[in-house]
């Protein structure tokens, strides 16, 4: 059986060299076609023999995540939508500003949670990615930007810390020194609150960004925004965000998706102040993007803007999210499903392929 060579350990890799008569170095050079040079396939590595490619394609997986839509939006970001060998589509994004890149990936299909205000909930979790496909997302878009992003956010759709052991194996290789050696730093990982994944990957030991969504500072509050099932407790959560910050040292963001009239009010933000102090961490505030027919809408500027200076007022270090992208189905997995949406309307029925999508 064919396995995925962009997660296969070094060593595995070099018995299988010597296992088909060929000589060590040529993992190095195998390695680096695929960490640093973002190669496809074997034939693009320039430097290999013609035996040793064929018996590359013989043996390993390459891309299994094939570009099917890129949407341009005037500022420069590009959404990606990726289809996998079963037909399931993930999107990811290149996010330009003025110095850097970031890449916005996503780490499931669908997602489990289901927030009532987000296009990725819809419909479930269809399926966990595995750390290859998580990776293939990573070069491709690689090889779109023709170079390594500065950043890297995971907060397209789904839930990292619920897919643990395949993201943890994609964020080691995006990380491995003798991989792709990117800093752990300039990875962010963002959560809905999922208390077990983040008291876990507290203890990995490695300075990733933790990004916790709280979208509100009442139990309450989130209740009308998350449903029950993998809602944790704000006292939980913030415990946790406390040991992050004590494990690592490095200072937790806390994400506010602001939504008219359910979690703006001076009030709101007050509250939201002190537990923000307690855990020695920071906001950012993403305005609402409206999702179709969600029933929630963005407050305006005004209130935004009153919001993030009753933080700011109380000593909290505030950013708010910059919009990117849109005119490009910018919300977290907007992308996706107008294309399950269009999907169906050429093809009726096969929306039956991804549960309860539409
Ligand atoms: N599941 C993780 C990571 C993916 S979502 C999490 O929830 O944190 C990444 C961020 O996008 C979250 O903060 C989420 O609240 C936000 N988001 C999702 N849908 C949105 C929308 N329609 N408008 C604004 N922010 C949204
Ligand atoms: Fe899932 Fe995050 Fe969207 Fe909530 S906001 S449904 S946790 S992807």
């Amino acid at each position: 059986m064919k396995i995925p060579l962009n997660t296969l350990p070094g060593t595995e890799l070099a018995a299988w060299l010597k296992s088909v008569g060929q000589p060590a170095y040529r993992s190095t050079q195998i390695f680096d076609w695929t960490y640093r040079k973002f190669a496809d396939s074997p034939d693009e590595m320039k430097n290999l023999p013609a035996d040793l490619k064929a018996e590359l394609v013989k043996s390993f997986i390459f891309r299994q995540g094939r570009e099917t839509r890129q949407e341009k939006a005037a500022d420069g970001t590009n959404k990606l939508l990726l289809e996998f060998t079963d037909g399931a589509c993930v999107e990811c994004v290149i996010i330009p500003s003025v110095e850097r890149f970031t890449f916005c990936l996503s780490s499931q299909i669908g997602c489990p949670v289901g927030c009532f205000f987000c296009a990725s909930g819809t419909g479930g979790l269809v399926r966990n990615l595995d750390a290859s496909e998580i990776l293939d997302e990573f070069f491709v878009c690689c090889r779109k930007l023709g170079q390594l992003p500065d950043n890297i956010v995971f907060m397209g759709t789904g839930e990292p810390l619920m897919n643990y052991s395949n993201f943890m194996s994609a964020l080691n290789i995006i990380c491995g020194e003798k991989q792709v050696g990117m800093s752990p730093r300039r990875i962010t990982v963002s959560t809905s609150g999922f208390v077990p994944g983040i008291m876990k990957f507290a203890k990995e030991g490695k300075p990733w960004n933790l990004a916790v969504s709280l979208h509100s500072p009442t139990d309450e509050g989130r209740a009308r925004l998350i449903p029950d099932k993998h809602r944790y407790s704000i006292k939980e959560i913030s415990d946790a965000c406390r040991f992050y910050f004590n494990e690592t040292g490095r200072i937790v963001t806390i994400e506010y998706t602001l939504v008219k009239g359910l979690n703006d009010s001076r009030d709101d933000a007050l509250k939201l102040a002190d537990i923000v102090s307690s855990c020695s961490a920071k906001v950012n505030l993403i305005p609402l993007n409206a999702v179709e027919k969600s029933g929630f809408s963005r407050p305006d500027r005004s209130k935004i803007a009153e919001f993030e200076s009753t933080l700011t007022g109380k000593g909290v270090p505030v950013t708010v999210r910059i919009e990117k992208g849109d005119n490009i189905n910018a919300a977290c997995g907007q992308l996706r499903i107008s294309h399950l949406k269009e999907d169906a309307q050429k093809n009726p029925g096969s929306e039956n392929q991804e549960p309860g999508n539409l």
